[in-house]
């Protein structure tokens, strides 16, 4: 029996199932039930939502997120061999947990859930970004979560707390604090995974606002930010030169000095350099 549910303790999951971690999938797993129960409460209160958790792997964090109330847990595990542990799972929690086996990047999850819906994920690290960006820029806002709490790598997690005039600030920080509050709730060092990753970890929770914080289409900002950031030493007019046209005029009309670099200028700076850019 383990810490928090009747079910058997990881290792003998993993054992029993033949889930040696493999590099390919970015499986490093959290074995610590305990663990995985913290950072399911850092997800806020799950007794009224459903949560998408992608790739659960032998169900450390599921087990977590059901233990700690989750409504409904739907999640999405592209690694087979990791069925037959999620089924004792489901099994055990009847009607909680639905799981589709897949491709998080192929796969649209929200014919299976219901609003409120949280996300909460120790993300496989070659799709964890590309994810947290589709999830930041929706057609439409606000989007289909209300938050997201996510495991990364610590340099990850530092680029989407990042302020401005730090190395690390760049598109992520702006994506993210443009239309969500973001964090950095908990830091974990390699041994807390089995087989330990190179770098420490940390999770970050980020709460969707009901709207962004400064006007701007979401496309328009995506570009310049993007453009900005690919050549962050030079000058914005350099940088920014493809961008549109008489670009300095623009930069100067959204108060920003066309010699500054990308890292100097604040959201609101973005914000209003993509409304700019905009007019066409
Ligand atoms: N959640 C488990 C835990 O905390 O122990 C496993 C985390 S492990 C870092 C990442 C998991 O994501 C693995 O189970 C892996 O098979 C799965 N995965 C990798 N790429 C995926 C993808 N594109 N879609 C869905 N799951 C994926």
């Amino acid at each position: 029996m383990s810490a928090i549910d009747d079910l058997p303790p990881l290792r003998e999951v993993i054992a029993t199932h033949g889930l040696s971690a493999r590099k390919s999938l970015g499986q490093n797993f959290l074995l610590d039930l305990n663990l995985t129960a913290k950072i399911a409460r850092q997800a806020g209160d799950l007794s009224e939502s459903d949560v998408l958790e992608i790739g659960p792997g032998p169900g450390g964090l599921t087990r977590g997120l059901l233990s700690e109330g989750a409504r409904k847990v739907l999640a999405i595990e592209k690694d087979a061999r990791c069925l037959p542990a999620l089924a004792e799972i489901a099994h055990r929690y009847p009607g909680q947990l639905q799981v589709i086996e897949g491709d998080a990047l192929e796969i649209d999850p929200l014919a299976h859930l219901t609003p409120p819906i949280r996300v909460a994920a120790n993300l496989p690290y070659n799709v964890g970004t590309e994810l947290l960006v589709r999830w930041l820029t929706p057609p439409r806002w606000p989007p289909f979560w209300q938050s997201l709490t996510l495991m990364f790598q610590r340099e990850v997690a530092e680029r989407i707390v990042a302020q401005p005039g730090s190395k690390t600030y760049g598109r992520l920080a702006v994506l993210s604090q443009w239309r969500s509050d973001a964090r950095i709730v908990m830091s974990l060092p390699p041994g807390a995974f089995t087989p330990p990753p190179k770098v420490s970890s940390a999770v970050v929770h980020l709460d969707a606002l009901s709207g962004p914080r400064f006007e701007a289409d979401a496309t328009v900002l995506s570009r310049v930010v993007a453009a900005a950031f690919n050549q962050r030493r030079k000058m914005l007019r350099a940088a920014l030169k493809g961008t549109a046209p008489d670009i300095e005029d623009r930069l100067t009309a959204a108060g920003i000095k066309p010699t500054d670099r990308a890292e100097q200028v604040p959201l609101e700076g973005f914000c209003a350099l993509a409304r700019e850019v905009a007019k066409g």
